[in-house]
């Protein structure tokens, strides 16, 4: 039994986790070295043999118990063959222009460069003798390295002997090691579960995992047979090698090897992919420095089409005489060049977490951050979904956070930087009442981990919102209704609805500030600005949208574009889907239960048909003109020409195409029946020369009533 520890040694073990915890996060994260080695040694032996003498200090936080540290801890040194080079980096294409002056005006013409993907991996150095790997190392220092030979067993993507015949006595490459972003992301979830820091990109993942004392793993585990730690040891053991056969390698460069007349970066590309070595796939020899620049940004703008992280194209010139001739500084090759691209996943201070409240009164949780340059946008803003998610990521106000932004992809809080806690972080409590309107938030249904504002009717977030969305492009497209627009006019109290946003008029609008402009020479009083005139002809012109786009335009729930293009097709009217019941709805491919008790609830409300009516007086028609309807007239073919009176072109067709008619623009055989208002020209004296009944104002009415039998008898 070991002797329970004095206070005092408790104080120093904390001390010493901290610091050692520290310095490790720093080194991981950020490359960045908080302590010497000698003094991050000095630190862990003192851990160390604390933790002997007292056993009952040890738990999971203990740096004792994970992987990690400084090379000069853990690993043997490998003195590399040839020293392993940084790049020089650019970062604009400017830079990259520059550099491609400079070798071109050395070299006296431009050098042919070949292009390649820069994976954010572990830079990796492997020695082959006659064919066999000898040692893998660590990029280390450039010319020192970590021997981590014994994990490369696990990763199979290294061979361990190479293929061919005559292989050379030495043969020196240079790869990467890096993880998939599948992997990647798996690595993460356990690293949350068992609540562990996360890794901030695939590279540091990597490097945990290439960086683990397996052996010494594998020691701890069989001297612990039969006692409680073997169960744990031996997960902890089966992880550690999952990690590292999850591993991928691609090799991109050479150093010492003999009898290989090697005459370029492309040819040794060749020969190593024929000893079995994986060698890039993604990479091209460009002959122009346009070429290498379109490279460089159409990689970018893919960069989510490969499966791994890529920071960036690494640009090297491809013959070797010219290398050469070109030479190295002290530190970096000049025939080689790394562009980087803007950082994906970035750290920055989560300041608070608010809530917006949605179009249809949903509370979505938002972080608000310290702005942050990630993948060339500032970003200050995410959204955290919903109250469970803010508990799963594990955040707390203050926290310093992972931030991921990839292309166009919206920013993701990935979860907290727990090594940089202070103690005065909070936790984010979901308010109990709506910000905007005070209304008592509630889930929709028991279980559903949304939470909404059930004051859909006049929460002033629900109208703004369903007021920009009715204008934004999958609605009716109008432009001039954006966010700052929807704002004004409920302020101004222009409406008070969406039912009003057609019966605007000029006079209307005149009442406020964001649409008015001050008048010039000549003019009495204020008028309308650009804003004020462009959403007034809009409007006027978003009545004539499809049926479908105003199904969108009504936020009803569930009711998006494909769906209400569905409903639009198969009833053809809004007055139909409204007549229809729900077991009608549900039976329609892809609308289902969920979205017709969500249609039966909207039109249940009077004041959505409010809405509905007002729009239906200033002119929407909600029919789909080529919806197929069932009617009376289905499968008569009718052509509609010259004017009727009381009805325009569209609403004569529309009243016909309801019933069931179609509606067709020219005379044929097929047609069954012309209706010939006043000025009807050709087309009447078409349907007269093949003998195709005609009918008029007289016959028109009858067939609004379904009546064509009748309408026949009455000819023009
Ligand atoms: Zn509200």
């Amino acid at each position: 039994m070991s002797s329970s520890p004095p206070d005092r040694a408790q104080e120093r073990w904390v001390e010493l986790v901290d610091r050692i915890n520290h310095a490790r996060v720093q080194y991981s994260l950020d490359a960045t070295q908080t302590l010497s080695d000698a003094e991050y040694d000095t630190l862990f032996r003192e851990l160390v043999g604390l933790e002997e003498q007292y056993p009952l200090l040890i738990t999971g936080d203990s740096p004792t118990q994970s992987v990690g540290g400084y090379s000069s801890e853990l690993f043997d040194p490998v003195t590399h063959l040839e020293p392993m080079y940084s790049l020089d980096n650019v970062f604009n294409v400017d830079e990259m222009t520059a550099w491609m002056d400079r070798i071109t005006s050395t070299l006296g013409s431009f050098p042919e460069l070949l292009c390649e993907l820069k994976i954010d991996g572990l830079a990796v150095d492997a020695v082959y003798r006659r064919g066999h790997l000898e040692s893998l190392a660590t990029r280390g220092d450039g010319t020192t390295g970590e021997d981590v030979t014994a994990n490369s067993i696990l990763i199979a993507s290294i061979p361990q002997r190479l293929k061919g015949k005559k292989l050379p006595a030495v043969l020196e490459v240079r790869g990467e090691v890096f993880y998939p972003l599948a992997a990647f992301d798996s690595i993460n979830q356990e690293q949350a579960k068992a609540g562990k820091p996360l890794f901030a990109n695939p590279r540091n993942a990597a490097a945990g995992a290439l960086r683990q004392r397996l052996d010494k793993r594998e020691r701890e585990w069989i001297s612990a047979q039969g006692t409680k730690r073997e169960a744990r040891l031996e997960s902890e053991l089966k992880a550690a090698r999952q990690r590292l056969s999850a591993l991928q390698f691609t090799v991109h460069g050479i150093g010492a090897h003999s009898e290989l007349n090697l005459v370029s970066q492309s040819d040794t590309y060749k020969v190593l992919k024929a000893m079995g070595l994986p060698t890039s796939e993604h990479f091209s020899v460009e002959n122009s420095p346009g070429d290498v620049l379109a490279f460089i940004q159409e990689r970018n703008e893919s960069r989510s089409s490969v499966d791994f992280d890529i920071d960036g194209v690494v640009a090297k010139v491809d013959q070797f005489n010219q290398q050469r001739e070109l030479g190295f500084t002290s530190r970096a090759p000049r025939w080689a060049i790394a562009f980087k691209y803007p950082p994906e996943v970035v750290r920055t201070r989560l300041l608070d977490i608010r809530v917006s409240v949605g179009r249809t009164g949903r509370v979505t949780p938002y972080a608000v951050m310290e702005p942050v340059q990630v993948a060339g946008t500032t970003v200050s803003m995410a959204t955290l979904h919903n109250p469970f998610e803010v508990e799963r990521k594990g955040i707390l106000i203050g926290d310093l956070i992972f931030l991921r932004k990839a292309g166009e992809i919206i920013p993701e809080v990935l979860g907290p930087v727990i090594e940089e806690r202070t103690g005065s972080e909070r936790a984010f409590v979901m308010p109990g009442n709506c910000p905007e309107c005070g209304t008592e938030l509630a889930p929709e249904s028991e279980g559903d981990k949304d939470i909404r504002c059930p004051n859909a009717r006049s929460c002033p977030a629900q109208l703004r919102e369903r007021l920009f969305h009715l204008g934004s492009r999958g609605g009716l497209d109008v432009e001039g209704l954006g966010e700052k627009s929807a704002k004004a006019l409920l302020e101004s109290e222009i409406v008070t609805n969406e039912g009003d946003i057609f019966n605007l008029t000029e006079t209307n609008l005149l009442t406020s500030p964001f649409f008015t402009r001050d008048p010039h020479k000549g003019e009495q009083g204020p008028q309308l600005n650009e804003a004020g005139i462009t959403l007034l002809s809009q409007l006027h012109m978003a009545k004539q949208q499809p049926l479908w786009r105003f199904l969108v335009a009504l936020s009803i729930r569930h009711v998006g574009p494909t769906v209400a293009k569905k409903l639009a097709k198969e009833f053809g009217s809004l007055s139909a889907i409204e007549a229809a019941t729900e077991s009608d709805l549900s039976e329609v491919d892809g609308i289902g239960d969920r979205i017709a008790h969500s249609l039966r609830e909207y039109f249940e409300q009077d004041w959505h048909q409010d809405i509905i009516h007002k729009w239906i007086a200033a002119g929407v028609t909600f029919v789909d003109p080529t919806a197929k309807t069932e009617g009376p007239l289905t499968g008569k073919t009718i052509v509609i020409t010259g004017s009727l009176p009381g009805f325009t072109r569209d609403s004569a067709q529309e009243s016909l195409s309801d019933l069931g008619a179609t509606i067709s623009g020219s005379v044929s055989a097929k047609t069954d029946l012309v209706v010939a208002g006043d000025k009807a020209g050709s087309k009447a004296a078409k349907a007269r020369s093949l003998g195709i009944p005609i009918t008029g104002a007289r016959g028109f009415e009858l067939l609004s009533r379904g009546d064509f039998e009748a309408a026949l008898s009455i000819p023009d």
